[in-house]
C-alpha cells in the first residue's frame, strides 16, 4: 500500500490545500493530512479548531485521514510506514523553502521522498495568511475555503 503524508499548518485549510490533497489522493492509496504543530509560530486558530475544519472538509475523500504531530513530519511518516511527503508549489518563493525542507527531511531519513504538486491555476494565489487578512478586512472568502472554515470564523467572530 502506497501511503503519503501531506503536512502543513493549515491555519486555516483552504481550497488550495484541498486541490493538492484531492490530486494526491488519486496517486496514493492513502494520504494523511497532517497538522504539523509549531508552538513557536503564532496561529490564527487553535490545534483543535484546525483539526475540526480539516476533518469536516475532507470527510468525503475516502482514502484520506487527518492527524497532528508536534514532532518531525519525517518521524511521523516513518512511524506510520509512509514513504512520501506531499507538498504544494505556488510561486518561486515556495521553491526556496521547499528545497530546504526536502534537504532537511532527507538528512533525517533518506528513504522518505518528497512529491510536489503544482498549484492549480484557479487556486494558486490562495494562502492561509491571505485568507485571514481578507476575512479581517470584511471580504467574502466563501469561494476560497471549505464551508467548515466559514463556520469556524463565524464562531470565532461571535465569541469576540
Ligand atoms: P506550511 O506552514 O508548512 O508551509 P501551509 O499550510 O501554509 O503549511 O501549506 C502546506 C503546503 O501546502 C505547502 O507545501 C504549501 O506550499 C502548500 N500550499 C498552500 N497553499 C497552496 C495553494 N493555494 N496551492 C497549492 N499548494 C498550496
Amino acid at each position: 500500500m502506497k501511503k503519503a503524508i501531506y503536512p502543513g499548518s493549515f491555519d486555516p485549510i483552504t481550497n488550495g490545500h484541498l486541490d493538492i490533497l484531492r490530486r494526491a489522493s488519486k496517486v496514493f492509496d492513502h494520504v494523511t493530512m497532517l497538522l504539523a504543530v509549531n508552538p513557536n509560530k503564532k496561529s490564527e486558530f487553535t490545534v483543535e479548531e484546525r483539526l475540526t475544519m480539516m476533518k469536516e472538509a475532507t470527510k468525503d475523500i475516502e482514502n484520506v485521514d487527518v492527524d497532528f504531530t508536534s514532532g518531525l513530519t519525517v518521524e511521523y511518516a516513518r512511524k506510520v510506514g509512509a514513504n512520501h511527503i506531499i507538498r504544494g508549489l505556488r510561486a518561486v518563493t515556495d521553491f526556496e523553502y521547499e528545497f530546504q525542507f526536502a534537504a532537511a527531511n532527507s538528512f533525517v531519513d533518506s528513504n522518505i521522498d518528497m512529491v510536489f504538486f503544482m498549484a492549480g491555476s484557479k487556486t494558486s494565489f490562495i494562502s492561509s495568511s491571505t485568507i485571514n487578512e481578507l476575512h479581517k478586512n470584511g471580504a467574502d472568502i466563501t469561494p476560497l475555503v471549505p464551508s467548515s472554515v466559514i463556520e469556524a470564523y463565524r464562531k470565532k467572530d461571535q465569541s469576540k
